[in-house]
Formats: C-alpha cells, sequence, structure tokens
C-alpha cells in the first residue's frame, strides 16, 4: 500500500485546513523484563488459553500476515503531530 508524503488535513491547533507530512512510527522495543511480557512468557510456557507449545516452537508459527501501521500527520504551520486513533492495516507500507 503506497501513501502519498503530503496531505492537506484539518489541523486542530490551527482550526484551519493545513498542509502535513506524513510520518511512519515504528515500534520501540518492548522491555523484556516487563511485568506483561513475563506473564506472556509464563503463560505461553504452561500452554495457557490457546497457545499449548512451548516457547521455541511456538516463535516459529507465524499467524498474521498484515500488521498494523502507526502514521502521523505532521503539521507545516505549527509544526504539532497528529496521532490516528488505529493506525492503517497493510502486509506493507510505503510512502512516495
Ligand atoms: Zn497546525
Amino acid at each position: 500500500m503506497k501513501i502519498p508524503s503530503k496531505v492537506n488535513r484539518f489541523c486542530k491547533y490551527c482550526g484551519e485546513y493545513t498542509e502535513h507530512t506524513v510520518v511512519l512510527v515504528k515500534p520501540g522495543r518492548r522491555g523484556t523484563m516487563t511485568k506483561g511480557s513475563r506473564r506472556k512468557l509464563w503463560n505461553i510456557d504452561h500452554g495457557y488459553g490457546s497457545t499449548p507449545y512451548p516457547m521455541f516452537e511456538h516463535k516459529k508459527i507465524k499467524v498474521k500476515t498484515t500488521k498494523r501501521y502507526d502514521i502521523r500527520y505532521k503539521c507545516n504551520k505549527c509544526g504539532k503531530m497528529e496521532v490516528q486513533k488505529r493506525g492503517k492495516k497493510a502486509k506493507k507500507l510505503e510512502i512516495k
């Protein structure tokens, strides 16, 4: 999926339609020792829910073919960034 690098959209800070540049934000690395990731490891190791595989086998299986991309719009007039509620879902996303 290709999206244009510059779009005209409404800026809530300026209160008018201005030109925005499209920024693709890469997800940061999850911490390995946070409570959520420790709980997930425990669940996978113990076959909790729908993951009845040990960790090394479980990692090989790739189920999802698309992912949700985090696209943000930066206003060229005031320089503020606007966040979408939900990103776009696509196999591969390019900014022209
Ligand atoms: Zn603005």
